[in-house]
């Protein structure tokens, strides 16, 4: 039980970093302790890994906008919504 408390914090502490880290966002960097714990637990994890790679995924095809594309913010809070629900475990 107390493991799987441990389990779903350490799930909520990643979810918070997972954007940070794939973005490596020089404005909010993370930690070398914080990449080696959220790549630890992302190589045990299968719910984070999922959610990395939805994020990969988000990342790729907004990527692939680029010009004068038009990028429908509804369809991105959309994947913003349903990362949200599986950061807080609510999917
Ligand atoms: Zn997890």
């Amino acid at each position: 039980m107390i493991g799987m408390v441990r389990q779903m914090l350490t799930c909520h502490w990643s979810g918070r970093r997972i954007e940070r880290y794939l973005d490596a966002d020089p404005s909010a960097p993370l930690t070398q302790a914080e990449v080696a714990r959220l790549e630890t637990h992302l190589a045990s994890c299968e719910r984070c890994a999922k959610l990395a790679d939805q994020h990969r995924a988000l990342h790729r095809a907004l990527s692939l906008w680029s010009g004068p594309a038009y990028v429908d913010p509804a369809a991105v809070n959309r994947v913003r919504t349903f990362l949200d629900e599986l950061t807080e475990g609510r999917a």
